[in-house]
């Protein structure tokens, strides 16, 4: 029986995943349609897109940009297509009637309205937006069931680890498993010395041995933030208490992460490191499609190295097990804070280590005064930790 057509809106459409995402849609085009493209900067990408994927929307972020958007949507010829612009604009475009699936591909804590108002409405949910659950963990997974959402993680990991759970796999915690074994690459500063990671550039940091990525994403691997986000969103998208989170280090990355069961059984996902695997997985779920992945050479590789991971250089891993701890707004302050701290760094601002100074110091101070029982509180929680960050930056940037 052929697959009814699903209709798509990709939430950062010109960034990594959303540029892989729609390589994968490119190969189905019986299978997927794309309702709505949107981007933050980049309007060249975002209409060259426009002309290939015909979408009935483009929204942008940033309403100052919309009139350029319009007149260069006009010039291609391709006036026909909705501009918009602005958040609300970007939840209408995740929660509309005629929409199937959302692929929640904006960075940072700016895509959690329009990630939300997508599980609220309840589609299918492909979530790549780690920064929405790190946020708003306990909201998001209420409004996704409220809703009736399918939520597919995308994040490699949890999207192994899904793979791995019972099917169907539903937010309960899943019978029999023991815990969770999640891998890391370890990052491109996996051997370096404390004092040499003092010296590290926004250029190391961004070059990734394994992963092509955004940029923030890639400064967050460095620096085992990234692992630590995951780890939180682990706790909410599997209802796992953080004691059954392990971290493993495995710098080949081809394990993306494993399921340990109380029988002794460990279940794995193994993969080339490539983003459209789980982004295929999830836009065919339950079904398989081709994703254009190259088939996984066992012989090339030849072989699979683990190690324990090392919070005396790299910080920021043990303060996202802190935060769980901390409970309440803590993961919002850490994730607002992180953001700061690696636009900062990507700024030349700070140095690498300063990443995890700055953090700590935010979950500390800021942590206590907010609570985690509204979306209120906790983008009161995200200000806070920044207007905190730009305080710090005065003292102690450059
Ligand atoms: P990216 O920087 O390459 O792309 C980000 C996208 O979001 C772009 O389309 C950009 O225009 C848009 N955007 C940026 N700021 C925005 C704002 N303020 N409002 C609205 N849109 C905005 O990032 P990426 O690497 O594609 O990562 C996207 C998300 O997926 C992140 O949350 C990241 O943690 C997660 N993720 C990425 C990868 C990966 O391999 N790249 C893997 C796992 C998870
Ligand atoms: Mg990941």
């Amino acid at each position: 029986m052929a697959s009814p057509l699903q209709r798509l809106t990709i939430l950062g459409s010109t960034g990594s995943i959303g540029l892989s995402t729609l390589d994968v849609v490119a190969r189905h085009p019986d299978r997927y349609q794309v309702f709505a493209l949107s981007a933050h900067g980049q309007l060249d990408k975002l209409v060259a897109q426009c002309a290939q994927f015909r979408p009935r929307h483009a929204v942008l972020a940033d309403p100052a940009r919309l009139p350029e958007l319009r007149e260069r949507l006009a010039v291609a010829g391709l006036g026909d297509i909705e501009a918009s612009a602005g958040v609300q604009a970007l939840e209408y475009v995740a929660s509309h009637a005629e929409v199937d699936a959302v692929m929640a591909a904006i960075v940072g804590a700016a895509g959690m309205r329009p990630t939300l108002a997508a599980a609220r409405a309840g589609k299918r949910v492909l979530l790549a937006n780690k920064e929405t659950l790190v946020m708003a963990g306990r909201l998001f997974m209420d409004a996704a069931r409220e809703g009736g959402a399918t939520l597919l993680p995308i994040d490699s990991e949890h999207n192994a680890i899904y793979q791995c759970l019972p099917q169907p796999f539903n937010d309960q915690p899943a019978q029999g498993v023991q815990r969770i074994l999640l891998t890391a690459s370890g990052g491109p500063f996996r051997q370096f010395s404390a004092e040499q990671l003092r010296e590290v550039t926004p250029a190391q940091a961004v070059k990734h041995p394994n992963w092509s990525m955004g940029r923030k994403i890639s400064v967050d691997s460095a620096s085992l933030m990234n692992k630590g986000l995951e780890v939180i969103e682990a706790r909410w998208l599997f209802d796992l208490q953080p004691e059954r989170i392990a971290v493993v280090v495995h710098p080949q990355s081809v394990i993306h992460s494993m399921v340990e069961y109380v029988d002794g059984s460990v279940l794995a996902q193994l993969g080339n490191p490539d983003m459209r695997t789980p982004i295929a997985y999830g836009l065919a779920w339950p079904e398989r499609i081709d994703a254009g992945v190259a088939s996984l050479d066992l012989f090339q590789i030849a072989r699979l190295d683990f190690e324990q991971p090392d919070t005396e250089r790299f910080p920021c891993l043990a303060l996202a097990f802190e935060a769980l701890r901390l409970a309440g707004a803590a993961p919002a302050v850490l994730n607002a804070a992180n953001e700061e701290a690696v636009a900062a760094f990507l700024d030349a601002r700070i140095g690498f280590t300063d990443i995890a100074g700055l953090n700590e110091a935010a979950l500390r101070s800021v942590s206590a005064a907010f609570d985690a029982d509204s979306l209120d509180s906790l983008i009161a929680a995200d200000a806070s930790a920044r207007e905190f960050a730009r305080g710090w930056l005065s003292q102690h940037g450059h």
